[in-house]
């Protein structure tokens, strides 16, 4: 999601990032805190000063934002959770998960801990503020952080879907139904609900010249209902799969080539016949390699009748063969990570099928079809 992020430092053994679409909420923090509110709650210093503090108030805002992140990835840590990192970018801080925690109380816990740290620091530079002998620039600065900090656990605690209340609400409904595929819709549905609020109140804000409020509106909106649709999918997606192996989505019947055939012969007699740009290359029932479309596309089409399969195919390996006893989601997450979209199926050099994304696609198909009766999947997909 943020592959342009830079590493910054360590933080209890995990990587805190910068995407580079923090520079633009880091500036326009600054400019605002030194040229509106700052100079409206303490007037008559000189912009220097009011510089000075925004840059402080900035740095600390991302400090207490690292914090929080921080607070859900030592908790799901315990809870053996991988955490792949914590990341500011435009919208704040995110902590990437490597995993789903397994069970509903390992959610709500995660999930609760970094609006818990959010309260604290709200209750934390309070005091500091209030302690503080004489009213100056530095207690203006403590008590902008305590109302953000405030602000930030509240707007979290909201109960929609991908942040941390529509977390707790997943959690709520997994614990009470058991089902997580239903409680990830539900928690979704209302991330989506909120989402559109916002944009709504995004838009009113555009007609009404808060213009830079308005359009910050309508970007939280949009990012919130696309991950609340991206996670509501996946989980479809891991739920139909659930418990299922390659052997039962891959296809039997494939159509093979022979090593000596020309490319000439391969096209009209297989590709095009069969409608299929993926052939694997058998000789004598000893599965070689597969030969596809990427690779006629880079000879010339007039030396197709005098080139053979097996000058150009794809020798066998582990990188493009999976067993048919892998998982389902392993080899969902190897496509994922991979790129790779096509896979032959093989116990050592024999041939069993082939797995491709739109068998894995299609496959999900005919079960949504089958299940036509609920509006989503059981959590026990029918075989
Ligand atoms: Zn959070």
């Amino acid at each position: 999601m943020f592959s342009r992020s830079v590493k910054i430092f360590t933080l209890y053994g995990f990587d805190i990032k910068l995407d580079p679409s923090w520079v633009l909420i880091a500036t326009l923090i600054v400019w605002s805190l030194a040229t509106q509110l700052f100079p409206q709650v303490r007037p008559d210093l000189d912009p220097r000063t009011y510089y000075g503090m925004a840059i402080g108030a900035m740095l600390a805002f991302f400090a207490s934002l690292v914090l929080h992140e921080l607070a859900h990835s030592l908790v799901a840590r315990r809870f053996g959770v991988e955490i792949k990192g914590i990341t500011l970018f435009i919208f704040g801080g995110i902590a990437e998960l490597g995993g789903e925690p397994k069970t509903a109380g390992e959610e709500f816990w995660i999930a609760v801990a970094g609006p818990a740290m959010s309260f604290a620091l709200w209750l934390g530079f309070g005091f500091l503020a209030l302690i503080s002998p004489t009213s100056n620039a530095l207690t203006d600065v403590l008590s902008y952080l305590s109302t953000v900090n405030l602000i930030l656990a509240l707007f979290n605690l909201v109960p929609a879907f991908p942040l941390d209340g529509g977390r707790i609400l997943r959690a709520y409904l997994w614990n009470r139904s058991g089902n997580l595929l239903e409680a990830t819709r539900k928690a979704a549905q209302a991330g989506t609900a909120f989402a559109y609020m916002l944009m709504g109140l995004g838009v009113l804000s555009l007609f009404q010249g808060r213009e830079i409020a308005g359009l910050w509106q309508v970007f939280i909106g949009f990012f919130l209902l696309t991950v609340a649709r991206t996670t509501y999918q996946h989980q479809v997606m891991k739920s139909a799969f659930q418990n299922k192996t390659v052997a039962a989505m891959m296809t039997r019947d494939v159509v093979t080539v022979d090593p000596d055939q020309s490319l000439a012969a391969l096209v009209n007699q297989v590709m095009l016949r069969h409608r299929t740009s993926f052939v694997p290359v058998v000789e004598d029932g000893v599965l070689l390699g597969y030969i596809d479309g990427g690779v006629l596309a880079k000879i010339d089409r007039e030396n197709w009748p005098t080139s053979q399969v097996g000058d150009v195919f794809y020798e066998l390996n582990e990188d493009n063969t999976v067993s048919q006893d892998l998982s389902a989601e392993a080899l969902m997450q190897r496509m994922t990570e991979t790129g790779q979209r096509k896979f032959l199926v093989a116990d050592e050099h024999h041939l069993l099928g082939v797995i491709t994304l739109s068998d894995f696609l299609g496959y999900l198909a005919i079960l949504q079809e089958l299940n036509t009766s609920g509006p989503t999947f059981k959590t026990t997909a029918p075989t």
